[in-house]
């Protein structure tokens, strides 16, 4: 393993960018305040038009603070042993929507924003955080233009998909789920059923 020397992040460039790519990655830029830090997910709240809009002080912080954090995360963790995992939130059930979806429909961020909601609701469903808590990441993501409801997919190929996610182990699905916004926990012991309906849930008519 070999961590670089430094990153450089041109927001000039970012802004040549189309919206959808903006949305796109604001969706990891969401993860970040839900897996670690709450108050960045309650700036991301408070700042949403100046996010939306790339104004410059908000891109500046949004873009330091997730890369302060995912640094934090790999540099306590560079053989992706334990901690690691939690960079993984959302992302079981996004790689199952985009699989079904043929890599085509949704873009990375969009599939993980769905995953993210996908992943609260399992959390709460397990008694693990309120409903309220729920509805704020669902707001966020949907306040920030993107989807928390995916089209084209069903319950039975989405759950058939994680177990064929790199990171299941020993055939028991790692679930990162909440314990509050700002904090994350591993656990590979959630029913089928709970995930069937969580599943369910996130399915577009
Ligand atoms: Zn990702």
């Amino acid at each position: 393993f070999y961590q670089p020397e430094a990153v450089f992040m041109d927001l000039a460039m970012m802004e040549t960018l189309p919206k959808r790519e903006i949305y796109t990655g604001l969706g990891e830029i969401i993860k970040y305040g839900i897996i670690y830090d709450a108050d960045f997910f309650s700036y991301l709240e408070q700042h949403a038009d100046a996010v939306l809009a790339l104004e410059q002080e908000a891109a500046v912080h949004m873009i330091a603070r997730s890369c302060e954090i995912k640094a934090a995360v790999v540099s306590q963790d560079e053989k992706e042993s334990g901690l690691r995992r939690i960079l993984n939130f959302g992302h079981t059930m996004a790689h199952a929507i985009e699989k079904e979806t043929g890599y085509l429909r949704y873009n990375h961020g969009e599939a993980v924003a769905i995953g993210m909601v996908g992943a609260a609701d399992i959390s709460a469903r397990l008694g693990m955080i309120e409903e309220a808590d729920v509805a704020r990441v669902t707001a966020l993501i949907e306040r920030l233009h993107l989807p928390t409801v995916a089209e084209g997919c069903t319950v039975d190929a989405m759950y058939k998909d994680i177990f064929h996610d790199k990171k299941t182990i020993n055939g028991k699905v790692n679930w990162v789920l909440m314990e509050g916004i700002g904090k994350v926990t591993c656990r590979n012991d959630v029913p089928e059923d709970v995930v069937r309906a969580a599943m369910a849930a996130r399915i577009g008519k």
